[in-house]
This record gives structure tokens, C-alpha cells and sequence, in this order.
């Protein structure tokens, strides 16, 4: 199954080089679903869990329906399908929305679901469910952890959080037995709350043997937190934990290369401020919001169009000038280098990827030797 994951990737890749040369627009082999703003979490570093009831619930969002018309219209393009929000397990009809967009998508062989995990037995019952009818993919879960205990908790703004995360760890162990198309992962967010305790965390997950993404805390549309100084790449007194953190990190496993080598550009980024690779946002991946719009990517207001305005069918909005005017805009956009388009964006420029990250060099000098000019975020 990965084998052919890893070639049809290939292909996908190749194909887009080669439409983009013919002036072409490209189309995206991994779709972000935004499922919903509705959050049960209070993270001190994103907005989303409060923007119901001020601004609307989840009626006002597309319906599960539609947002499986509109994915499925990727059709045999679309390789790996992203479950994100607010928290996706609480997304309405979210199990048959996703094996609605299985059955009319013959080569989608990865899904997986962020989820806070604050409600276990609820995570478990959607991976299950997941898992089960789409047997022919990958389903992974990927459990959000902060922090060892009360700092998960703390940073969460969720009593308990921590063992809910712990409790659903051991579900998905079990569960993998019956299912061996389902794994987990864990996820952690790297913040200013939290950066100076990853190493207790680093060691949990290796004690566990646990596969482990390291992603940044940041400013963005979709946090609904832009201006309130969460951008830790940015902020000179967690550098230092934050590149201890990138060296500290060991591959354990042949994917993990990838999480790698998004720490070693990492490095790069907090010096340059310039994307490593170009980003590939809009171009290998789509994001499809909660109210119906696509965007190029999950962090700016770079819209292309509703998909109500183009019958549900991704493949003509992508024709649409706003397409392809974000499609370019994302390519030379420096924004971020965050795992959510980072990967893909590695994955889309192999060779420099691999040149850039075996050169990378430890900062030696380490981040308080020079003046890292603040990121300004724009919107487009
Ligand atoms: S980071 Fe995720 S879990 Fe936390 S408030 Fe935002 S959407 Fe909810
Ligand atoms: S680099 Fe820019 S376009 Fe790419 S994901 Fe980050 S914010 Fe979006």
C-alpha cells in the first residue's frame, strides 16, 4: 500500500511540474478539511473554540454532503485526505462524509484526523469507524500533546486533557489489533508556554515508542489569533529551546524522514526567513473551510471561491483566475514552514529537500547572536 502511495505521490508531482510549464493550473493531491470551528478545547495559543456562539454554530457550516461533493470531485487525484477544525470528531455526519469521499476516490490511501482527543471514547469510535470501511487506506489519528501532565493541561486550558490523550493512546493501541490499517501519532505544538519543557515530553513519547510530529505555534487566520504574539519562531527567548528541540530529534522510523527534515529547514527558516523549498500550498494541497470556501492554504485569507459557486466541483474552481492567482502568490510566499504545507512542500521538491536539509548546519552561534527581524504576517 505505501509503495503505491509513494509512486502515485511521484506521479502527482511530476504531473503538476508538468502542467504548470504549460501554463496549466495544478491539482492538489491532498485535501485539508477545515471540518468545523466547533471546539471543546481552550488552547492558550488559538482562538477557534470561541468563535461559536459569537459568530454563528455549526448550521451555518456546509453539510457533510456537500463537503464529500466537493472532495470527491478531486476524484482519482486525490491521494491523502487531512481531518482538522476545531475538533473534526464533533463534525456532524463526519464518518460518512469521509467514506463517502473513500468510495469515490479510488486512490486515497492516507487520512488522517487531528483530534484533541478530549473526549476519548468519541475519537476512538470515529478512527474505528473510519478505519474500518476504508480499508484499503492508511488511517492515522493524531493526538494532540502538549506538554507531561499539567503542562499539556495548562497549555490545553482542559483539566484532565492529558490523561484523555493517554486513555485514547491506549484505545488506538488496542484497536490497531482488530484494524491494521489504523495507527496514531502523536502531534506537539511547540509555544512559549510549553518550549522550555519539551524535553520530559521528547522522552515520553521515545519511552512509548510512539511516531511524533513537532509542529510551531503561530499566527493565522484560521486561530483567529493574529497579533497576539504566538509566533514562537519569531520570539528571540524561546529560540533556543525551540533549535535544541530540531537537534534533539531522532528518526526512528523511514517516515520520520520527513519530520526530520522539516526540523533541519526549520533551522534555516528562523535564520533566513525564506521558505527552504518553495511552498506548495494551493498547488499539492486544497483547503476546504467549515463555511464552504477553499483557500490555498490553512493560515491566510487566500480564497479562492465557495464551492457552492462552482457546483461542488474542485477541479472547476481550480480553472477560476482566483485559482491560479493563489496558486502563484503560495509559491513565493514565506509566511510559515509549518508540517501542514511544509511536508507537502517538501515532498513536491525532493532533491532540494534532501540537498538543503543534509547541509543544514546547527545554529553554532545559536539565535541571540544575531536580530531576528519580526515576521509580518499580510493577507492576500
Ligand atoms: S488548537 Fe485545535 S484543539 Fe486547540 S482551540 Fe484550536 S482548534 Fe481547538
Ligand atoms: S508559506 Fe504562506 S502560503 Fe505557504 S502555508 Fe505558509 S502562509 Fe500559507
Amino acid at each position: 500500500m505505501r509503495a503505491a502511495f509513494h509512486l502515485r505521490l511521484a506521479r502527482r508531482v511530476a504531473a503538476n511540474r508538468v502542467r504548470r510549464r504549460l501554463g496549466r493550473p495544478a491539482i492538489p493531491f491532498k485535501l485539508l478539511w477545515n471540518t468545523t470551528h466547533y471546539c471543546n478545547s481552550r488552547c492558550l495559543t488559538c482562538n477557534v473554540w470561541g468563535i461559536y456562539p459569537g459568530e454563528g454554530s455549526q448550521k451555518d457550516e456546509i453539510h457533510g454532503s456537500e463537503a464529500a461533493r466537493a472532495i470527491a470531485s478531486l476524484g482519482e487525484h486525490l491521494l491523502w485526505l487531512t481531518l482538522t477544525g476545531g475538533e473534526p470528531t464533533l463534525k456532524l455526519n463526519v464518518v460518512e462524509t469521509v467514506n463517502a469521499v473513500y468510495d469515490a476516490c479510488p486512490h486515497l490511501n492516507f487520512i488522517t484526523v487531528n483530534t484533541n482527543a478530549i473526549v476519548p471514547g468519541r475519537t476512538l469510535a470515529v478512527m474505528d469507524a473510519i478505519a474500518a470501511h476504508c480499508r484499503r487506506a492508511e488511517v492515522l489519528a493524531v493526538l494532540s500533546l502538549d506538554g507531561v501532565g499539567t503542562v499539556h493541561d495548562e497549555v490545553r486550558g482542559v483539566p484532565g486533557n492529558f490523561e484523555a490523550v493517554m486513555e485514547a493512546r491506549r484505545g488506538l493501541v488496542a484497536l490497531r489489533r482488530q484494524r491494521p490499517n489504523l495507527g496514531f501519532c502523536i502531534q506537539s505544538t511547540a509555544s512559549r508556554h510549553n518550549v522550555d519543557r519539551f524535553d520530559e515530553l521528547l522522552a515520553l513519547v521515545r519511552a512509548n515508542g510512539d511516531e511524533h510530529l513537532v509542529t510551531l505555534a503561530q499566527e493565522a487566520e484560521l486561530y483567529r489569533n493574529r497579533g497576539a504574539g504566538h509566533d514562537v519562531t519569531a520570539e528571540r527567548s524561546v529560540l533556543p529551546g525551540l533549535l535544541r528541540l530540531a537537534r534533539l530529534y531522532r528518526p526512528r522510523r523511514v517516515r520520520d524522514l520527513v519530520q526530520w527534515a522539516h526540523l533541519r529547514l526549520l533551522q534555516r527558516y528562523v535564520e533566513t526567513r525564506e521558505a527552504p523549498v518553495p511552498c506548495s500550498a494551493g498547488s499539492s494541497t486544497l483547503t476546504l473551510s467549515p463555511r464552504g470556501d477553499v483557500l490555498g492554504c490553512l493560515f491566510l485569507d487566500n480564497r479562492m471561491g465557495n464551492v457552492r459557486d462552482f457546483g461542488h466541483d474542485l477541479l472547476r474552481l481550480l480553472e477560476s483566475p482566483s485559482a491560479r492567482r493563489v496558486q502563484e502568490a503560495c509559491r513565493s510566499c514565506h509566511q510559515c514552514w509549518t508540517n501542514c504545507e511544509s511536508f507537502t512542500s517538501m515532498l513536491s521538491s525532493p532533491v532540494r529537500t534532501v540537498v538543503r536539509a543534509a547541509l543544514a548546519r546547527p545554529l553554532a552561534s545559536g539565535p541571540d547572536a544575531r536580530e531576528v527581524p519580526p515576521r509580518v504576517l499580510s493577507e492576500r
